[in-house]
């Protein structure tokens, strides 16, 4: 190993030479909208997690892509690091600046640049959130159906490949970006596709960078894929006597076709702490929590199978779900178990994991998977489905 621990780092650790002149530079062209107080560093860096905060030397806020052009090209040649910036939901230090460098925070790019209503997509810039996309469509009978949780922005989303769980029916990330313009480590704009839903030619850039985590550029715009707010939405909430038998439940759910829209697995002790933090008086015993999208004759008779598929397997009966002012699945919205698995091997894999992956208490979002990667996601998945 002698050979390798003489091979200088290719990545330069946190040069202050290079970091002081990028900033007088950076300082020079954009002003105060260039910040070097310790307290928005700290907040550009990890604050989800227990993972150290590691905050960028500065943090800038471009306004339009040509800006995020020059960031990049200063950055560039002095070999100090860029890290994009969109909400900081992210929960594995994604943001956290290791070798110091500049965050190119997103806060001031967050138009709607078009909505084709008829084709059903829009094109916005990376900073907006997905409820502010969401509130901007509403009165065209519109959403972005990708929901993780958190008001994440779409740059964000996109660069963490993220899902939700509304994903079992419409999908992830990587299903509902259409194109994206890049601005890559030269400094020059890409642009990966256009708006056609339906396209051979060429590499798959889109789906390159999505998940990229910013690594491989910095997305200046969005070409993203919607859908019609459905007419009736219907929730509910189903115990069951086993993990083995919610995780069938599941399974089978999908397997008879039904188009469940949300679907998430808590299991007894999720339930117990969904209970104290929602004050909520559910039985603690593993649990189905679910959404149907439809007409409202639709969404009933998705609700009526689901309820038989349950019945079949030992649980039941399917309740409406507790409203707390929101709906189903989002009452228990950071309790849930972070799994994405090929749905035929929920039944095998989620108590496995439970028995190998000890929980741990945080205060602030409840029980918690001791591990970084709570995001587990098993290879060759033909179908990832949120539980
Ligand atoms: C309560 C809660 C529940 C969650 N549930 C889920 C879930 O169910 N499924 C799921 O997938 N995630 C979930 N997440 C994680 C989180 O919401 C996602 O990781 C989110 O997509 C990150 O978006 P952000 O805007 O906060 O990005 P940030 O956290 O700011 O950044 C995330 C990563 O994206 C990069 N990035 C940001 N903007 C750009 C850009 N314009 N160009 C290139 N790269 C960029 C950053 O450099 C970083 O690597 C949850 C988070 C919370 C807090």
């Amino acid at each position: 190993m002698a050979l390798a621990q003489q091979k200088p780092d290719p990545i330069a650790r946190r040069d202050p030479a290079a970091v002081n002149a990028v900033i007088a530079v950076l300082a020079a062209k954009f002003g105060n909208r260039l910040v070097t107080s310790q307290a928005v560093r700290e907040q550009h860096a990890n604050t989800t997690t227990w993972i150290a905060n590691e905050p960028p030397d500065a943090v800038i806020f471009p306004q339009a892509a040509p800006d995020v052009q020059d960031i990049v090209r200063i950055c560039a040649e002095r070999r100090v690091p860029v890290i994009p910036f969109g909400t900081g939901t992210s929960l594995e230090g994604h943001v956290n600046a290791p070798y110091g460098g500049v965050s190119i925070d997103f806060r001031d790019m967050k138009r709607v640049l078009a909505v084709n209503s008829q084709d059903l997509d829009c094109v916005v810039e990376p900073g907006i959130t997905r409820k502010e996309l969401n509130e901007h469509l509403r009165d065209q009978g519109l959403f972005f159906p990708v929901d993780p949780g958190a008001d994440a922005s779409l740059g964000g989303m996109a660069a963490t490949r993220c899902s939700g769980t509304n994903a079992v029916r419409y999908g992830t990330m990587k299903d509902n970006v259409l194109a994206l313009k890049v601005v890559l480590a030269n400094g020059e704009l890409m642009t990966t596709a256009r708006r056609a839903k339906k396209s051979s030619a060429g590499y798959d850039l889109t789906r390159l960078i999505v998940g990229a985590e910013g690594t491989l550029g910095v997305i200046t715009e969005l070409t993203l894929k919607l859908s019609g707010i459905p007419e009736a939405i219907s929730s509910g909430v189903c115990p069951f006597p086993s993990l083995e038998a919610a995780c069938n439940a599941a399974i089978a759910t999908i397997q008879f076709g039904v188009p469940v829209a949300r679907i998430e697995l808590l299991d007894e002790l999720q339930v117990k702490a969904t209970n104290l933090y929602s004050k909520l008086t559910l039985p603690e015993v593993p649990m189905l929590f679910v959404e149907f999208h439809g007409s409202p004759a639709g969404a009933a008779e998705q609700a009526e199978r689901f309820g038989e598929i349950a019945r079949d397997l030992g649980g039941g009966p399917l309740a409406a779900a507790p409203s707390n002012g929101r709906r189903g699945p989002r009452t228990a919205r950071g309790f849930g178990r972070r799994v994405t698995m090929p749905t035929g091997r929920a039944a095998r894999c989620a108590p496995a994991r439970r028995r190998s992956r000890p929980m741990c208490a945080s205060r602030s979002r409840g029980w918690r998977n001791a591990s970084p990667q709570h995001n587990a996601t098993w290879p060759n998945s033909i179908s990832s489905h949120r539980f």
